[in-house]
């Protein structure tokens, strides 16, 4: 009887593969608050911890608000031979968004806004009923797939590297200060990093599939 039991659980015995190496681990139970790691090149496989789900949903929607701030109100403010001008980084979209310049709008508008606010409202989507110990919405896997999926695409830090770059070069030719949508994207950019660090992707992959059953 034992026997058939084991044989039985070596059957249904699930393999997790590193994302890093594809080396294959037999999957255990990972108690909350330890970190599974690969055994060939140490990438961290899951890392469940307590609270994790709550914590990634609120620094997303954190997010979600700051990068409403990041875009709207007046990013720098420019001032020489006694004319200032301040714009938002919505205004600087639009500027381009005329004649051959069309494309670069286009794609400033989807790496720096859409992309990175269609990301979090996945999370948030996906999240949500994993928080509140409900049964996941619909398509929330698909969510997931696509938040995971757009993640090399949303460039917000690239962004910020990019504009402190060319102030360097702006800055001696006229009087640059920042307004609060500097320094909400600079927030964006350090919530964005905690979000990813707290967000286990294997403990919400199961959690999705255990939900559904
Ligand atoms: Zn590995």
């Amino acid at each position: 009887m034992t026997i058939a039991r084991e044989s039985s659980a070596a059957v249904q015995r699930r393999y997790i593969a590193c994302p890093h190496c594809d080396t294959l681990h037999v999957e255990a139970l990972i108690p909350e608050d330890y970190t599974a790691t690969c055994r060939h090149c140490g990438h961290v496989l899951a890392a469940p911890r307590r609270n994790s789900y709550a914590r990634v949903l609120s620094l997303a929607v954190t997010a979600l608000i700051l990068m409403l701030g990041a875009l709207f109100f007046p990013f720098i403010s420019l001032e020489a031979a006694g004319l200032s001008n301040r714009t938002s980084v919505v205004d600087a979209m639009l500027a381009f968004s005329d004649g051959l310049m069309l494309p670069l709008s286009i794609a400033v508008a989807l790496l720096i806004a859409l992309i990175p606010a269609a990301r979090l409202c996945a999370i948030a989507y996906t999240l949500v009923p994993l928080v509140f110990g409900g049964r996941p919405y619909r398509h929330a896997e698909t969510a997931f797939r696509m938040a995971e999926r757009l993640r090399p695409w949303s460039m917000a830090e690239i962004f910020i590297v990019g504009v402190a770059v060319a102030l360097v070069k702006v800055s001696g030719l006229a009087s640059v200060s920042f307004g609060p949508a500097f320094w909400a994207f600079a927030a964006l950019v350090i919530v964005t990093v905690l979000q990813d660090n707290a967000m286990c992707r294997y403990t919400i992959w199961k959690s999705l599939e255990n939900q559904r059953r």
